[in-house]
């Protein structure tokens, strides 16, 4: 079955639904802003299931994208693979419970937002400051107070989101 935008959750899980195709990274509206270039075709394989009694969603994302340098702006091939490990919670009570040992992912009315999903875990997953690789040579070079300047100067559209993320962790 191909990448569908939302699934229901009860019947993915008792039927172990497995999705397994190719997204844009065009048809991602977040991702693609982040993108110098959005030509990539995402990789996806994930599998509704059970483990231990508890509902998952586990798989991987692949692909080769452009991410734009924070520095110079120019285009930087980058080789993205992300392992998803989700576990599938109904309630804030689960959900607080399962964070010591897995990703949660807050289920409401049955429905997964699939393709939602997959944009969140590479989001996650990309660099928080992509820097080719003359850049990276450059600020390695630059004393320590030039690099901490140059961090301040350059926030990231999904260092909130990442923020977010951690804070649910702790
Ligand atoms: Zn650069």
């Amino acid at each position: 079955m191909p990448i569908p935008r939302k699934v229901t959750v009860s019947s993915a899980v008792a039927q172990r639904q497995a999705y397994r195709g190719e997204l844009p990274a065009r048809s991602l509206e977040r991702l693609s802003s982040s993108l110098a270039d959005d030509a990539a075709m995402l990789d996806v394989a994930l599998e509704a299931g059970k483990s231990h009694g508890r509902q998952m969603l586990s798989g991987t994302i692949d692909g080769e994208l452009t991410l734009r340098c924070q520095r110079c702006e120019g285009p930087m091939p980058w080789t993205l693979h992300v392992d998803v490990d989700l576990r599938l919670v109904e309630t804030e009570e689960e959900e607080a419970a399962a964070l010591h040992e897995a990703d949660p992912y807050l289920v409401q009315d049955d429905s997964l937002p699939l393709q939602e999903v997959v944009e969140d875990e590479i989001l996650l997953a990309l660099p928080m400051l992509p820097r080719c690789e003359s850049c990276e040579n450059i600020v390695q070079a630059a004393p320590q107070e030039d690099r901490d300047e140059a961090v301040r100067r350059e926030p990231n559209p999904f260092a909130a989101l990442k923020d977010r993320i951690g804070k649910q962790k702790q």
